[in-house]
């Protein structure tokens, strides 16, 4: 393909050229499984693949101690519908992207490098070669992967995105959810008449749930029981719906709640809510200018929920932790425990509150999941929690050996100012550290920019200082 044409090195290069001809959607790793199978075996190097569908590749080299390259097959391919294959790679100043899909560089790069190391040092120096599947769907392979001829006490992740950075730990997390059953009553009818009206707020600046969660910003569903929870003072409106949120990893930026009462309080209410929307402002203005709330006219609904139970979904909703909840007592910039207040919903009799947590240590996230399941017993019989299996996070040593060695090696290929980082998401190393618990690990990688999107671009420069930094890493180790 002409944007490979002169890259350096060429055969980190002609392995990702041979990725983007394979299909590599998660679920879909088996081709290029298979070829790396393949290729591994064609240079004399050992393999060995486990039920979940990872491969380890061992190269024969004798001198110093093993190490692992670690990386990702499988990438995230948009559009779904009719990806193309092989992906149209098209090469622009520095920059490799596709023409209107995912790139794959995310983990490609780190796949193709992880080859490219093989075949330069593998016969000499022995390297353990990890390549996992499903990481896009929820660390899928790392969780189960079953592995057992892994050499190597230092294992590198090349599932970084950002050069002369070295992540140090990750969060686990999971999902906690309380349940609501609510108790509905008709609409009573007004002697003026009624009014059903859906109240809206939205044009928050929402973001990830982990790596956005420390700017503190604002939670639409809070916002929105806020505001229902004042009205109250005002008006006496029956509440028939609440919704708000789209996904567990997403901060809230919308919510929206359906509210019937008499005609007559209808300046009550438009003055309770200027007054709301006032202190709002007030308390968000500079995290979030863009607060947008609306209000229409909807269809009268058949029920509503009787006041007692209207107002126990409110305080449920109010007393449900959102944002940071404790930080890294040495770096306190970097969250250690976060929840999201993810989504809310009301169908049915049924009120469904959905958080998603992380923590870079178990016992916080359980500390974290007994608060959220307390409330659902102080919210009463009707009232009920259930969690999901918690993910593991890897909470790495910040002055580790290994990590020092990869700062050292940052800074000879050209990052004086290299740093080491830990991340408030979850990455295979935290898999993979329960797995392999007595192995030490750090997650690096070239530059890609807009992975998960069409926009993804992997900078060529990067990558060639990436390879640089690596050569001069594997050889401290070796010697180290
Ligand atoms: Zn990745």
């Amino acid at each position: 393909m002409e944007a490979f044409a002169d890259l350096q090195p060429s055969a980190l290069w002609a392995h990702f050229a041979r990725l983007c001809a394979l299909p590599r959607g998660a679920g879909q790793e088996s081709a290029a499984i298979d070829a790396i199978d393949a290729w591994a075996q064609d240079r004399g190097f050992s393999t060995e693949r486990d039920p979940a569908g990872n491969l380890l590749v061992t190269t024969p080299g004798t001198k110093g101690a093993p190490i692992a390259l670690q990386a990702h097959v499988d990438m995230v391919c948009v559009p779904e519908q009719s990806f193309p294959l092989p992906i149209p790679v098209v090469k622009r100043d520095d920059w490799l992207h596709a023409s209107s899909s995912t790139l794959g560089a995310d983990n490609g790069i780190g796949v193709a490098i992880a080859m490219a190391a093989a075949e330069t040092l593998g016969h000499d120096h022995p390297l353990d070669l990890l390549f996992t599947v499903g990481e896009e769907v929820g660390l899928i392979g790392a969780m189960n992967c079953t592995i057992t001829g892994l050499r190597a006490k230092r294992l590198i992740n090349l599932d970084a995105e950002e050069p002369g950075s070295v992540t140090v730990a990750c969060a686990g997390g999971g999902e906690e959810s309380l349940t609501l059953t609510l108790d509905r009553m008709p609409p009573h009818r007004a002697p003026g008449g009624d009014l059903t009206l859906q109240l809206s707020v939205s044009g928050l600046q929402g973001g990830h749930s982990g790596l956005d969660i420390a700017r503190s910003g604002a939670n639409a569903i809070q916002i929105l029981a806020q505001a229902l929870w004042r009205l109250r003072d005002h008006v006496a409106y029956g509440l028939a719906s609440v919704r708000g949120g789209s996904a567990d990893n997403v901060i809230p930026n919308e919510a929206e709640a359906v509210l019937v009462f008499g005609a007559a309080d209808d300046r009550d209410f438009a003055a309770a809510l200027e007054q709301i929307k006032a202190q709002v402002a007030q308390r968000y203005g500079a995290l979030e200018p863009n607060i947008q709330w609306c209000v229409e006219s909807t269809a009268t609904p058949s029920t509503i929920m009787r006041t007692q139970c209207r107002d126990r979904l409110l305080n449920l909703i109010l007393a449900t932790p959102h944002g940071p909840q404790a930080r890294f007592p040495q770096q306190p910039t970097d969250i250690a425990t976060s929840a999201n207040l993810a989504i809310v919903r009301t169908e049915g009799d049924l009120a469904t509150v959905l958080i998603s947590s992380r923590a870079a240590s178990t016992q916080a996230l359980f500390d974290l999941r007994e608060r959220v399941r307390a409330l659902a017993v102080l919210a009463g019989p009707n009232a009920s929690f259930r969690s999901t299996d918690p993910y593991p996070g890897w909470d790495g040593a910040w002055d580790a050996p290994l990590v020092n060695a990869a700062i050292a090696a940052w800074n000879e290929a050209g990052y004086p100012e290299a740093t080491r980082q830990r991340i408030h998401a979850g990455l295979e190393c935290g898999a993979l550290s329960a797995r392999f618990p007595d192995v030490e690990m750090i997650s690096v990688g070239p530059r890609i920019l807009g992975a998960h999107t069409t926009s993804e671009k992997v900078s060529i420069t990067s990558v060639q200082e990436f390879w640089r930094f690596l050569l001069s890493l594997l050889a401290t180790l070796r010697t180290g």
